[in-house]
């Protein structure tokens, strides 16, 4: 990667972590799930409101180190409007690029992309994913009774 590059990368999620989007706890949402990283101290929650397949809003609250507050922030704006199937498929490739399993999905994945030099610091993997982990768990849980249950990132 580029220095210009790393560099542009990391003012967009110093952005976002200084003023993260949809930070905020959602009181009609259709589900939520809360999302633990014990190796770094990055807890979270991820409020999903649904609308059919439609994920017509997404929020999020919670405390941790730059990399997950930015990976949420960024994330929030991401999925929102799109389908539950266009956020999971969202989720695989960002997974395989910020885990350097899969580098050339880099590309579909807009501003996310910022994350991808996470692969090369294997303990950030995970505060990269959390919030996508707990997005899964919602969305996941909304399907068996809307209840929820806290998920911790692998
Ligand atoms: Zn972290």
């Amino acid at each position: 990667m580029s220095a210009e590059l790393d560099e542009l990368y990391q003012s967009i999620i110093l952005d976002h972590n200084r003023r993260p989007r949809n930070f905020r706890v959602m009181d009609d949402a259709s589900a939520h799930a809360e999302g633990k990283n014990p190796l770094c101290g990055d807890q979270l929650t991820i409020w999903l409101k649904l609308d059919g397949e439609l994920i017509s809003d997404v929020s999020f609250q919670g405390s941790g180190c730059a990399i997950s507050k930015a990976s949420a922030s960024l994330m929030t704006a991401a999925i929102k409007g799109k389908s539950r199937g266009e956020a999971e498929q969202l989720f695989t490739k960002f997974h395989g690029v910020v885990t350097g399993t899969h580098p050339e999905d880099a590309e579909a994945l807009g501003s996310l992309k910022a994350l991808g030099g996470v692969s090369r610091f294997p303990l950030r993997v995970k505060c990269a994913s959390l919030a996508w982990h707990a997005m899964h768990a919602a969305l996941v849980q909304n399907d068996v009774a809307g209840s929820t249950a806290p998920v911790t990132t692998e």
